[in-house]
Formats: C-alpha cells, structure tokens, sequence
C-alpha cells in the first residue's frame, strides 16, 4: 500500500482522485497480514483499488464529480465497493470522472480535466484525455497508481477510457454488478465494472464485485461463476462475428488496422471468422441520446436542495426560486443539456415521437444481437473510433457523441463487452479491441481477450 500512496501523491498532476484516502487503504493492508497470519486468505487481500467517484462511500466524499454535491459523505458504502473491501481491498481515494458520468473525455468535472500519462510520439507535449467518463479510473490504472479501480458503462465508460489508456475494462452484463449506492445516471443502462492491467485482473475484481443483490430490483438472481479459475485463452471453434455496419466512414485508417489485427490474432488462435450484420447499428447513437437523457432528467431530479444537494437559496425567494437557484449554481453544462434533452423527449407532446420511438428501435438493436448470436460467439470490433484527442479538442457535443458510436449498441442491449489494448497507433498511442458476448457470457469475453 505505501508504494502505490506515495505513486497517488507523486502523480497529482494527472488529477485523477479527487480524493485520497491512504489511511483506508494502510488499514485494509493491516488487515490483510492479520487475516494472512491466521491462514485467512481472501481474494483482494490489502490490494490498494481506486474508486470511481460515482460509488457511495462511508464518510468519505462522493459527489459524482458534481458541484451539486460536493462535501456530500454518505453514510453507507455501495453494494459494489462493500463487496470490494469485504474481499480485503482497501481504497486509495475516489477517482475523478465526467460529472454524473455524462461525457467522454472526462472534461465535464467539477473537479478539473484528468490527464493521461500518455503522450504523443510528435505531438509536442500536447495533454491526452484520458477518455470518460471513467477517466480518472483509467489515467491512475494506466500510470500504475492503482492496480485496479472502479468504473462504471452506460454508453462505454469503461471501454472507451480503457482503451484510450491502454488498459482491460469489462462492462458486465446488466443486472451483474448492483447499482445500489452508485449515483444512477441511466438505471436501465448504468453498469458498474472493473478497470485494470489485464484480463485476470479483470476476471478477479469482477467476481467479486457481482451477485445479487435484493437491494437492487434489476440484480440478477444468479450465482457469479469463477471466471478467474476458468481463464482460458483456447479459443479455437469458436465463431467470431464481425459486423459490417461497424465499418463506417470517417474512421482512420489505423482503426481499421487494429481491427485486421485483431481479426488475423483470432484466427491464428483457431477460431472461425464470420462476417455478420447489425442491421440498426446506425439507429444505436441517437437511441442512446434519448434513452439515456430521458433516464437521467427523472434520475436528477432530486438534486433539489432539499432532497439532495447544496442548497442555494435567494433570500426572499420562493421554493421555485431555491430550486433554480441550486441547480444552476450546481449543474455544469453538459449535465444542464442532458436535462434539457430528457426532459423535452419525454414532454407530452413529444414522448411518442422520441421517447417511445427509441425504445422501439432499442428493442430492434437488442434483437439484432439476438440474431447474430444464433450465428457466432462472440462479436470483434474497434472499442472506439480514434485514439485519446488532445484536452481541448472536442468541443462539439454532437462531435464529442460520436466518439460512443462503437459502445452504446452492447449498451442498449444490456450485453457483456469488454476493452482491450491491442497496440499503439503510429503516434504511439494505445488502441483498444472490443469483444461483445452473449448475455451472461463474461467467460467467453475474456477468454478470448486473454
Ligand atoms: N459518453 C457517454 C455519455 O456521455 C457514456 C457515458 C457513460 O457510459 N457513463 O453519455
């Protein structure tokens, strides 16, 4: 644990935690050598994690990267990050992240931008992001702050910065991992996971993170399977889909390189490449940026100032006037927008038009998979469709979007899907690989990224 403390303080200028605990974590390693002593062996034994700010953690702040909460200190930890320190794990500090977990690029903190440890071959020494909105998980991963940290996925936030960062992220399948005490941005689509070094690490933190949970009515009621113990990188038979749709226009030609290198790894280990189609694919993106704003306008409502969040109250103002008054003080833009967004789509005049229409064309994208699926194992493509953009760079929201266009269709659909590194681009950069499954198929997704 001192290593990895000194490593958090040392690199406080990527700004990835927003908050550092060392004691928590000195005493989970404490912990540990007691608990070894009398032969007592758990499986994250005082392994210092990272926690994305977006679980719920016992006296320590959690405030989504939001102004709106800051200082807030729950009184009880997650279903997720109790079941990490119930395994042995103690917590290094609360990772930065996109506020509410709205963005791709970490950029929309009320904390500050994170940085990347990464930085372009030729590029001067131009600051990276880190990606989002799991971005200060996957800059302190990346610079071996931790060995593994908390992320969450609604629309690839732990794919995307883990493939911008050069690290293995897993979305599980929806209903895995219990969103209890996890700050809900779209409850039909928030899944928590793990972002680390490698599959194994991977596969480790995530059986301890699932299982169900009575607290959480979307928990699936299953026992979680020992996807460490059953590793195995023999693919061999198994039936790669590769979708067509996901060859679009406008990608650099380096995406498509590491895809044909992916493709030709999977072949070389034996298994079967068959080409598929994902007919709504194009349908996915916008079905997602009216899916997940709808959700997330109901989900914040009750940053009221009275429910939740820090008050600000105008004096002689009315109870209307308090309410505005704290959500503008305590909303950044991206997260205004999305609010603006859910709240016209599922306005009465327009709930059929949008709203109802993207949950049809939600229930096509799904059966696509569905589809495929009769077809092959398991579906190759790029995570995302460029590598880390300098901070700064996107500053177009359409623009900044598109940059989900690979991750929101497993994410409509509830399917397993993970990110893994899969070689540097000419400036030198990390590019990642996606492996989509079939639902509950998390083994077969990591076997084959192994
Ligand atoms: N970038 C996407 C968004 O801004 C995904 C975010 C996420 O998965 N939390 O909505």
């Amino acid at each position: 644990a001192d290593s990895f403390i000194s490593a958090v303080e040392k690199a406080r200028t990527l700004n990835a935690f927003t908050v550092e605990t060392p004691d928590h974590a000195i005493a989970a390693a404490e912990q540990a050598d007691r608990d070894r002593s009398q032969g007592d062996f758990k499986p994250l034994s005082g392994v210092p994690l990272g926690i994305k700010d977006l679980f719920a953690t016992k006296g320590v702040q959690t405030a989504s990267a939001s102004k709106i909460l800051e200082g807030f200190k729950p009184e009880y930890d997650s279903t997720v990050s109790a079941k990490l320190f119930a395994a042995g794990a103690g917590m290094l500090g609360k990772l930065n992240m996109d506020e509410f977990a709205m963005g791709s690029s970490n950029e929309t903190s009320a904390f500050g931008n994170v940085l990347s440890p990464w930085r372009r071959n030729d590029g001067g020494n131009a600051a990276l992001t880190p990606g989002g909105s799991s971005g200060g998980s996957a800059s302190a991963v990346s610079a071996r702050l931790c060995p593994g940290a908390t992320g969450t996925d609604t629309g690839g936030s732990i794919r995307q910065p883990a493939a911008f960062t050069g690290i293995t992220g897993v979305k599980p399948t929806y209903g895995r991992c219990s969103r209890w005490g996890i700050v809900a941005f779209a409850s039909s689509l928030d899944q928590a996971g793990p972002m680390a070094r490698d599959v194994r690490d991977c596969a480790i933190m995530l059986e301890v993170m699932s299982g169900y949970d009575p607290k959480d009515s979307t928990s699936l009621k299953l026992d979680v399977p020992q996807w460490e113990a059953d590793l195995s990188s023999d693919i061999r038979g198994k039936r790669i889909g590769i979708p067509k749709e996901y060859r679009i226009d406008g990608v650099p030609a380096e995406i498509d390189a590491v895809w044909e290198q992916g493709i030709k790894w999977m072949k070389d280990a034996g298994a079967e490449i068959v080409e598929i189609s994902l007919p709504h694919t194009k349908y996915a993106l916008p079905t997602y940026y009216i899916i997940a704003p709808a959700e997330a306008s109901s989900n914040l409502a009750r940053y009221d100032g009275v429910r939740y969040g820090n008050r600000v109250a105008p004096e002689n103002g009315s109870l209307d006037d308090m309410y505005k008054a704290t959500r503008a003080a305590g909303f950044g833009a991206e997260v205004r927008r999305r609010i603006m967004i859910g709240t016209y789509v599922l306005s009465a005049g327009f709930y059929d038009a949008y709203f109802n229409q993207a949950q049809k064309v939600r229930t096509l994208i799904a059966r696509d998979f569905q589809d495929a699926f009769k077809q092959v194992d398991l579906i190759l493509t790029p995570t995302a469709p460029s590598a880390a953009f300098g901070l700064g760079e996107t500053t177009d929201p359409l623009a900044m979007y598109l940059n989900d266009v690979f991750a929101v269709p497993a994410s409509l659909a509830g399917l397993p899907a993970m990110s893994v590194p899969a070689g540097l681009d000419s400036q030198g950069l990390p590019l990642g690989l996606q492996i989509i499954g079939k639902p509950l198929d998390e083994q077969g997704v990591m076997n084959a990224g192994l």
